[in-house]
Parts: C-alpha cells; sequence; structure tokens
C-alpha cells in the first residue's frame, strides 16, 4: 500500500510518499514559491534528487501535478502510475471540537473544515486548498483523509482545557486550549509504549517536542491529559522565535509605550521573541550553545530559561498525572542535543528521573537513555509525524 502524505501551507507543500506497512518512504519533496514562480524539490533513494529546479506553480494543483510527475517519471519515478497511490493524507492543523480523530474527507468534512478557518486563520485556508488540489488532480476516486494537530488532544478534560475566562467565550466563541503537536505527541507516546514493552493503557508519559516549535504533553494512559500550546501554537514554553505564555498586561504596556497595534504586537510574540528574543543572537540553539561557549550571556539566559521552562513543566504534568512512568524526547532538540537533555532532566533526581551520560551521548535514534536505578525512564524517539499520517491514513482508506 502506498500513501502519499501532504503538508500544504499557503505557498509551500511537503510531500512524501511511503508503504505504511514496511514504513519505505519511496519518495519525498518540496513544492515552494506557490503562487509566486514555483520551486520543486524531489528525492527518492537510488534516483536522481532534484534540488529546487524552476516549475511554474500558480497555484496549489500544478504542484500537485509536478509531484506526480515526479513520482511517475519512467527514469527517476518509484511507481509506474498513479494508480499505484492508494490515499492520501493530509495533515491539517485545526480539527476544533468537531474532530476527536483522522477522518475520510468527503463533502460535509469540507465544510466542516471550513468552519476551523476562524480557529486558524494562517493554516487551514492552505491546507484545504491541498485538499482541492488532490481532487482536482487526482479525481474523486482516490481516498483522503484528514489527520490534525489538535485532534489527540480532544481527550484533555475540562480542567485542563478551560480557561479563566467569563464562560460564554468558550461556549460562544470557542475559546479554550486545543494543543497541537497532536500528531507527533501520538507517535512517540507510541512507540515508547513499544519501546517499554507495555501497554500505552497501563503508561503515565511526558512527551517533550522540543524543536523550533516547542510544547509538551501529559499522557496517560494513551490519551492526552493536557499539553503545553492552547488556543493558539504560541502559548506554553518559549520557543525558537515564540514567546510562550506571558502576563496578558504586557501586551497593554507593550503597545502603549511603544505605539504598537496588535498586528505589530503579534508580530512580536511570533517572530521576535523566544530564544531569539531574549539572545539577540538566533532561534537555533545550535547557534545559542557555541555562543553561549564564547561567552555569550544573553545566549546562556535564552538556554537557561528554555530548560528551566521544560523541567518545571515536567514537573507540573507529573503532578497532574500523579506520577510519570517514562519521560520523551522528541524534535530537532530533544533528538539531537545529549547536552540539553542532560541539563534538563538535572534536578529531577527527587522524582526518580537519572540519565545515563554515556547511553544519552547519542542523536536520533530510539533508546532509553536511563541510568541503573531510574524510577522514572528517560526516552528519546525520534518523531515521524508523515508516517504516522500515513498510517491513519491507510487504515481509515481500507
Ligand atoms: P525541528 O523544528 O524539530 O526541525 O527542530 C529544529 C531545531 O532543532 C533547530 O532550530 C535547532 O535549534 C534544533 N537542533 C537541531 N539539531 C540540534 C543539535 N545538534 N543541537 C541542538 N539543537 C539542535
Amino acid at each position: 500500500m502506498n500513501i502519499l502524505v501532504i503538508n500544504a501551507g499557503s505557498s509551500s507543500l511537503k510531500y512524501q510518499l511511503l508503504n505504511p506497512e514496511t514504513q519505505e518512504v519511496l519518495a519525498k519533496g518540496l513544492c515552494e514559491r506557490i503562487g509566486i514562480d514555483g520551486k520543486f524539490t524531489y528525492k527518492a533513494p537510488g534516483k536522481q534528487t532534484i534540488d529546487a529546479v524552476d516549475v511554474a506553480m500558480p497555484t496549489h494543483s500544478e504542484a500537485i501535478k509536478a509531484v506526480l510527475d515526479a513520482l511517475v517519471d519512467p527514469q527517476n519515478g518509484v511507481i509506474a502510475s498513479m494508480k499505484e497511490i492508494d490515499a492520501v493524507g493530509h495533515r491539517v492543523v485545526h480539527g476544533s471540537e468537531t474532530f476527536a480523530c483522522s477522518v475520510k474527507i468527503d463533502e460535509r468534512v469540507m465544510a466542516a473544515l471550513e468552519e476551523c478557518i476562524p480557529l486558524a486563520p494562517l493554516h487551514n485556508p492552505a491546507n484545504i486548498t491541498g485538499i482541492k488540489a488532490c481532487e482536482a488532480v487526482m479525481g474523486k476516486d482516490v481516498p483522503q483523509v484528514a489527520v490534525f494537530d489538535t485532534a489527540f488532544h480532544q481527550t484533555m478534560p475540562p480542567v485542563a482545557y478551560t480557561y479563566a475566562l467569563p464562560y460564554e467565550y468558550y461556549t460562544e466563541d470557542k475559546v479554550r486550549r486545543y494543543g497541537f503537536h497532536g500528531t507527533s505527541h501520538k507517535y512517540v507516546s507510541q512507540r515508547a509504549a513499544a519501546l517499554l514493552g507495555k501497554p500505552a493503557a497501563s503508561l503515565k508519559l511526558i512527551s517533550c517536542h522540543l524543536g523550533n516549535g516547542s510544547s509538551i504533553t501529559a499522557i496517560d494512559g494513551g490519551k492526552s491529559v493536557d499539553t503545553s500550546m492552547g488556543f493558539t501554537p504560541l502559548a506554553g514554553l518559549p520557543m525558537g522565535t515564540r514567546a510562550g505564555d506571558l502576563d496578558a498586561g504586557i501586551l497593554e504596556y507593550l503597545m502603549n509605550k511603544h505605539n504598537m497595534d496588535i498586528n505589530e504586537m503579534l508580530n512580536v510574540l511570533n517572530k521576535k521573541s523566544g530564544v531569539l528574543g531574549i539572545s539577540g543572537v538566533s532561534s537555533d540553539f545550535r547557534d545559542l550553545e557555541a555562543a553561549a561557549k564564547e561567552g555569550n550571556t544573553r545566549a546562556q539566559l535564552a538556554i537557561d530559561v528554555f530548560e528551566y521552562n521544560v523541567r518545571k513543566l515536567i514537573g507540573a504534568y507529573a503532578a497532574a498525572m500523579g506520577g510519570v512512568d517514562a519521560i520523551i524526547f522528541t524534535a530537532g532538540v530533544g533528538e539531537n542535543s545529549p547536552a540539553m537533555r542532560l541539563r534538563m532532566t538535572a534536578g529531577l533526581e527527587f522524582m526518580g528521573v537519572k540519565v545515563d551520560p554515556e547511553k544519552n551521548n547519542c542523536r536520533g535514534k530510539e533508546i532509553d537513555v536511563s541510568a541503573d536505578g531510574a524510577t522514572v525512564r528517560t526516552l528519546v524517539i525520534p518523531t515521524n509525524e508523515e508516517l504516522m499520517i500515513a498510517l491513519d491514513t491507510a487504515e481509515l482508506a481500507k
């Protein structure tokens, strides 16, 4: 079975063709500058790489067409015809309270997706465009499935998702914690259960997705019970460029003082804050580590603030669940920075967390890095959102 996984942005489209049964990635790549000029990238094992070549892409339909043309190309392709694509899985950012799991797309689902647009005005329209483009190019007979970033978190109880605002803002305006990165948290929690050899239903897990965007999720019995991102992905941990949680009173103070309107303020909070804002150096933790080593105190402070907040949330979620069996590190930082993993877990020995520095000295592989005597396991699990999307899609397309 071959599943085409699509992650459509407003001017870009990432794709991957994979076999969910063997987990083999047949080909992957990226369409960029859609609606501008169009650049196409294609990579497949044993085939010639196409790297950002010019392909006219006035709309997402031409982008999908370029993807299909490359996949079935007689010399450089990986399938003989489009018929070998059994289904298409789409990453959709926001499913509101309507979608608590992945869903096969039909007209009713499309209408519901349109209704979710006000909750994710930058992302959902692009996802919908990607779905429509696939249908236009591939026809109605190829099943399409929507996999939501928010769906995994729909199991959160009201106590975790309710903001202390007038209740009507929830009932009438849908303002509540939704949480994001759900596909990643779900995938790594399932892998953690496999790695520990225990059923997910018996485990309390804390999943730390730490990358350019970061979030932490408390997973009890296989279900998300709390997560750090909120109504939008701006909440929770300080991130590469996003502020994370802050006192809402700061907004009024800064907007008045610097004569900013709400869009300018949001631009600061989304693009100029986080570890970039604190350090003034970079949003990339590798640059920060290098600058801190050379004595840059603001870069060091940015790292310290990030790590402190991760540690604090791990403690909070252990308290929320009344215990924890394993802490999972995933995504760019979580998978690749042994030094940060060591520091983020330092001080958690009181709750049974103990990392073995030697086992921990690894990157990008699935491993239990706990030291002897640890009663809470520490796991490194590379995330694979595309595989999770393909698995859900295959299941629903059957
Ligand atoms: P992601 O959003 O999951 O792709 O993660 C991207 C981020 O991971 C980058 O911005 C880096 O800050 C971080 N990262 C990747 N590799 C390393 C590394 N070896 N050490 C520290 N941070 C890393």
